[in-house]
């Protein structure tokens, strides 16, 4: 079942699940997938094991978005999959020019396809979720790969089209996380940026509305484009082009 995640985006779950057990993906991800493997009648999904669907291979949603693996993680993904996916992309024959958002916490894992990627990069866009600077306390959190490790892999990704993924945002250094998006930018790869605070009650750790909106604004004044999602009275003003 594909799902609406961002606007004009729908998930492509072909292969679903993940392990690195963020505390908010019990509220969001996994509670969907609770829901569609009841229906489907599939353990996997239900209990949100990584695993593969092929005969979804042949099902890229029609939106003009498409968010590969947008309810699992790509580096639990078997490598033949990814590769089969990209067969299916390329067999496909949109009647609009589609994009295809492919994202990672282990954005090292991006490395095993860049060939693929870059093959593709008219349409594909590589992002990776960047919730805060902090790795101190951040295994309260996710099993995924600290935060400053995660940016180090994404920045050293040698790829041209990058978002930063900035959500649900926790609690972060002023400097030290501007300074992280601004070195992307300056690398000339970073299209734009989610921004936006957890919208489901976590009971995570997060920035006051002053801090974030604060960080909203030099990163505007910057240049940076900032789309926005549960932004709390955070405004965001449109980036001069
Ligand atoms: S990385 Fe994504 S899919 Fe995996 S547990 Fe965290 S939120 Fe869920």
């Amino acid at each position: 079942m594909p799902i609406s995640m961002y606007p004009d985006t729908k998930t492509w779950n072909s292969f679903l699940g993940c392990k690195f057990d963020c505390k908010y993906c019990e509220k969001s991800f996994k509670r969907v997938l609770k829901r569609v493997g009841r229906n489907i009648g599939c353990d996997k999904c239900y209990r949100y094991i990584p695993h593969i669907h092929p005969e979804r291979l042949g099902k890229i949603p029609s939106s003009p978005i498409v968010f590969v693996f947008g309810q699992g993680e790509i580096y639990f993904c078997p490598p033949h999959f990814v590769r089969k996916t990209f067969k299916a992309i390329d067999a496909h024959n949109p009647r609009k020019p589609k994009i295809y958002y492919f994202q990672s916490k282990a954005p090292s894992v991006f490395n095993l396809y860049l060939d693929l990627f870059l093959e593709n990069q008219d349409k594909v866009i590589l992002l990776t979720t960047l919730e805060t600077n902090r790795d101190e306390g951040y295994r309260e959190i996710s099993k995924a790969p600290f935060p400053t490790m995660r940016f180090h892999d994404f920045f050293e990704l040698d790829y041209p089209r990058k978002v930063l993924t900035i959500e649900p945002v926790l609690d972060f250094d002023l400097e030290e996380f501007v300074e992280m998006v601004l070195m992307l930018h300056r690398q000339g790869t970073l299209e734009y940026v989610w921004f936006g605070f957890d919208s489901k009650n976590c009971g995570l750790p997060e920035p006051s509305i002053e801090k974030a909106q604060k960080f909203v604004d030099v990163l505007h004044s910057n240049g940076i484009e900032i789309r926005g999602k549960s932004l709390r009275g955070v405004m965001l003003k449109e980036t001069e082009k």
